[in-house]
């Protein structure tokens, strides 16, 4: 291996833009709480189920309310509902043309109630799930393998990570299939996935593993699709940075003395 190129600074976590997501998600059920209150008072000979409509949907908005350990014990319920909302309004996005958006943003809110709940109880045991779509396509180098055969000439973001993830004692997998990296994650069994992959399997990981938090980062696709693809170093290191109790040194291993 050459001598490793100076990692880059983590920088500071980016402002999740939930809003988009956030505002269909408790927004369309508190609407149709608040008009069903205003129809109870108005339609008298229909007022209980005017009263069950507007249970119905504070029940389904409720959830949108928990934060920090609440958030962490209701999460595998909280994905599968959202994820729900995030997959049936797809299609209308797509028409909208804000496909990618709406992904993103419901990555975003799930991304901002992690970073939450870990604030101030950082993760032991976190995992990083990378495609393998990261390394330069004819680069030969058997990273899926080794990691450490990566020659760091700088060409992708595989370098930088390697080096990073040296440096901070990270595990991570590489991985060329989704369900080999869902696999490695219910193997590992960690408290906290940091995932790297283009929006559709970011949403794609988030329902399939619901009971594992995860702070996802989306891919930049220059290139297209599963090909070259890059994401920011930086974002990751301040992510662990973050979210992740730092690794403990190795430790030291006194020599034994022999007795004369
Ligand atoms: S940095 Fe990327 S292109 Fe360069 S050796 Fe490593 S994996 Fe291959």
């Amino acid at each position: 291996m050459t001598e490793p190129r100076a990692l880059p600074a983590p920088g500071a976590l980016p402002r999740e833009r939930y809003g988009l997501f956030l505002a269909v998600r408790r927004g369309a059920p508190l609407l149709v709480a608040a008009v069903a209150l205003s129809a109870s008072a108005f339609h008298l000979e229909g007022r209980g189920w005017w009263m069950l409509a507007c249970v119905a949907g504070l029940a389904v908005a409720w959830p949108t309310f928990l934060a920090g350990p609440a958030y962490l014990r209701s999460r595998p319920a909280i994905m599968r509902w959202d994820g729900l909302w995030a997959v049936a309004l797809r299609p209308l996005a797509r028409w909208f043309g804000q496909e990618d958006a709406w992904i993103l943003s419901f990555c975003a809110w799930h991304n901002h109630r992690v970073r939450e709940a870990f604030r101030d109880r950082k993760a032991r045991r976190a995992l990083i799930l990378l495609p393998h779509c990261i390394q330069l396509a004819r680069c030969k180098a058997g990273i899926l393998d080794d990691l450490q055969a990566c020659y760091d000439c700088g060409k992708c973001a595989v370098g930088d990570y390697m080096n990073a993830a040296i440096t901070g004692r990270w595990e991570g997998r590489i991985t060329n299939r989704s369900h080999k990296a869902y696999r490695e994650a219910r193997e590992y069994r960690p408290d906290l996935i940091v995932a790297v992959s283009c929006t559709d399997r970011l949403l794609k990981g988030l329902v399939k593993l619901p009971e594992t938090p995860s702070y996802v980062i989306p891919l930049t696709l220059s290139h297209g699709m599963c090909v070259d693809t890059d994401f920011s170093v930086p974002h990751l290191m301040a992510a662990m940075e973050a979210l992740v109790q730092p690794a403990s040194p190795p430790a030291k291993v006194q020599p034994l003395v022999r007795e004369a």
